[in-house]
Formats: C-alpha cells, sequence, structure tokens
C-alpha cells in the first residue's frame, strides 16, 4: 500500500478551483517580461518568491495584477495556460474548470481576442496531448462596476463556444453579489453556467445574495455559510457544490490554522449527512498554483492530516469505487459544469 502522499498524487483528480493568471510562475514571469521587454519591479526570481509571502487577500491581489502585466501576446497566454495544464497532468489532474479575469487584461489595451484564444489553443492542445480536459469560467471582478462587466460579457458573446461559465472573483468585502445581478441574468439567458465567489471573506449574506440574486449553481469558496444554519440547511437541500481551497485559505489568513477550516466541520459525520454532496464536493485546491507553491495533491494531502482526518482513512484501508473515502468520493462525484470527469476516465 503506497503511504498517503503517494496515494493522493497517483489518484485521478479534477480542479475546480485554479485562477489561470494565479498559476504564472516567478521563472515564467522572468521569462515573458524578457520577451515583451517589461521591467518588472524585483531583481530576481528570489526576490519575487519572497514577495509572495503576503499577508492578505488584498496584499496577493496587489501581487496578481502586477503579475499580469507580462501577458501581451496570445502566445503569451498560451505558454500561462500550457505550463499550468502540464503541471495538472504530472499531478494525474483529469479535468480543470479554469477562471479567468479578462478585464485584469481589457484594462491594459490586451484584445479579448488575444486571450481568449491563446487560452483555448493551450486547452485544446491539453485535451489532445496530455489527457487533460479543460474548460474555460469568465470572471467579472466586483472590484470594478457591473457596467465594465457588462463590456466584457459583450466582448465574451462572440466566444461563446470556447467559455462554459461565468464567475465572480477579485475583492469580495464591500462588493456583494447583488451588485452584478443584470449581468448575471444576461449570463444566464446567454446560457452560461453561473458560479460565484462569495463568504470566503464575505458574510453570509453574500453566499444567500449569490443563490437567491444571482441564481448560482455553484459557490466558491463559501466558507462562512456555517456561520448560518439555515444557510447549510439551503445548500445541503439544493445540493449546491462549494469549491473550498483549504491552502489558499490559510495563506490568505482567512483561516489562522487548517484545524480549524470550515471543510473540518462540513466533514463531521453529523453535518456531514445533512449537507449531503456539498462535503463530498468540496475538492481542496491550490487556488493559484505560484503564489501557493503547492497543488492541488498538496491540499489533498494537508486535508488528509491537518484537517484532523487521521491517515488510515486513506492509508491502510481500501479505497475503491463501492467503498470511497473522501478524496475519492469527491473525485467521483461529477462536475456540475464538465459532466464528463470520472474516476474511471
Ligand atoms: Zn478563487
Amino acid at each position: 500500500m503506497p503511504n498517503l502522499d503517494t496515494l493522493i498524487k497517483r489518484l485521478p483528480k479534477c480542479e475546480l478551483h485554479i485562477h489561470i493568471e494565479g498559476s504564472l510562475e516567478p521563472e515564467l514571469m522572468f521569462a515573458l517580461a524578457r520577451r515583451n521587454g517589461i521591467r518588472l519591479p524585483y531583481p530576481s526570481v528570489d526576490a519575487l518568491r519572497q514577495a509572495y509571502r503576503f499577508g492578505n487577500l488584498q496584499d496577493f491581489l496587489n501581487l496578481y495584477y502586477q503579475g499580469m502585466s507580462v501577458l501581451i501576446t496570445e502566445q503569451d497566454f498560451y505558454d500561462l495556460a500550457w505550463a499550468y495544464l502540464e503541471h495538472a497532468h504530472a499531478d494525474n489532474v483529469r479535468h480543470v474548470e479554469m477562471f479567468f479575469d479578462p478585464q485584469g487584461h481589457t484594462s491594459r489595451g490586451i484584445p479579448f481576442a488575444t486571450v481568449i484564444e491563446g487560452l483555448h489553443r493551450a486547452i485544446g492542445d491539453a485535451g489532445r496531448k496530455l489527457g487533460v480536459q479543460a474548460s474555460l469560467i469568465m470572471c467579472f471582478l466586483r472590484h470594478l462596476d457591473e457596467a465594465d462587466a457588462e463590456r466584457t460579457l459583450d466582448a465574451a458573446l462572440a466566444f461563446k463556444d470556447r467559455i462554459v461559465g461565468v464567475g465572480l472573483d477579485s475583492s469580495e468585502a464591500g462588493h456583494p453579489p447583488s451588485k452584478f445581478k443584470h449581468v448575471f441574468s444576461r449570463a444566464r439567458d446567454a446560457g452560461f453556467f453561473l458560479s460565484a465567489h462569495a463568504g470566503e471573506e464575505g458574510p453570509p449574506s453574500y453566499v444567500w445574495e449569490a443563490l437567491d440574486v444571482l441564481g448560482v449553481a455553484r459557490i466558491d469558496h463559501g466558507n462562512r455559510s456555517l456561520e448560518d444554519e439555515i444557510l447549510v440547511g439551503r445548500l445541503a437541500r439544493d445540493q449546491v457544490p462549494l469549491t473550498m481551497c483549504p491552502l489558499s485559505n490559510l495563506r490568505l489568513r482567512v483561516v489562522d490554522d487548517l484545524r480549524h477550516h470550515p471543510l473540518r466541520r462540513m466533514m463531521q459525520p453529523e453535518l456531514s449527512r445533512g449537507l449531503g454532496g456539498v462535503g463530498a464536493r468540496t475538492p481542496g485546491n491550490c487556488s493559484d498554483r505560484a503564489q501557493w507553491d503547492q497543488c492541488i495533491a498538496d491540499d489533498g494531502a494537508r486535508e488528509g492530516q491537518g484537517l484532523g482526518r487521521r491517515r488510515s482513512r486513506f492509508g491502510r484501508e481500501r479505497v475503491t469505487p463501492q467503498r470511497p473515502g473522501p478524496i475519492a468520493v469527491m473525485l467521483t462525484a461529477k462536475s456540475r459544469l464538465g459532466s464528463k470527469f470520472s474516476a474511471e476516465k
């Protein structure tokens, strides 16, 4: 029987919460900066890595937007996505739902088409060459106004066949989901799958708004849902998946210790029965690989340890499709978006 880390590494996995721009590794960032004649405010790759020791979501976002400045050409976006997809393949990730932030690029004068064509070409190559199936979720930046999101949706409609859903990300506090009611309504009418970040730093009321005002089918994070029992009941009743990111939450100080992470409570027997699929559908992952310096396999391992699960749950008991352990349950759960992923693929 392989040890826990090896077992998790070998298991086929799906990654449902990855911001592709956040996966930009320091080495690639420097290479793209050189290629495009851009001067970074860091003297070396090591200095940039040091800067990744941010203290909260806003510090992270400042670095995130700065990193985007090296992405100029279609080939840059291809290289960004391809680098991530190769890492995902090495971790035996089979299915990826990839967030991207077009406003972070169009605001710098980069055409929407440049972004989408580069990402889409890498996704096509990953399907053919690596066997990794990936799709794109376009996020609106919630710190910008709804009119900007509307213009972004207008641009996206020409590429609708390359985007499966829309989401909502960036600074949560002070930017409730209801701010984007109309643009989400239009996106729904256009046939996009709807998701939104809510309850990472924002209160449970933001999760309610995402469900009732935006009409999303999935909540990204949703940690603070546990502060509201009625909301937990709603999530359980409607089987709304939460894509949780324990290591991201730790790095951004959303939680001070993995032992206090809400996923641990969600997986308690008395609660997970009530939550039904929620606990089973909460894959932890890296969210932004470069910034966390960890990957989906690491999160699986941490969930197996820091979140209080005994190693024996993974290491000594047999995990089979008929009797799945928690991680295997997550892996066999159908994605709301892809619907094609299964552990057998
Ligand atoms: Zn996220």
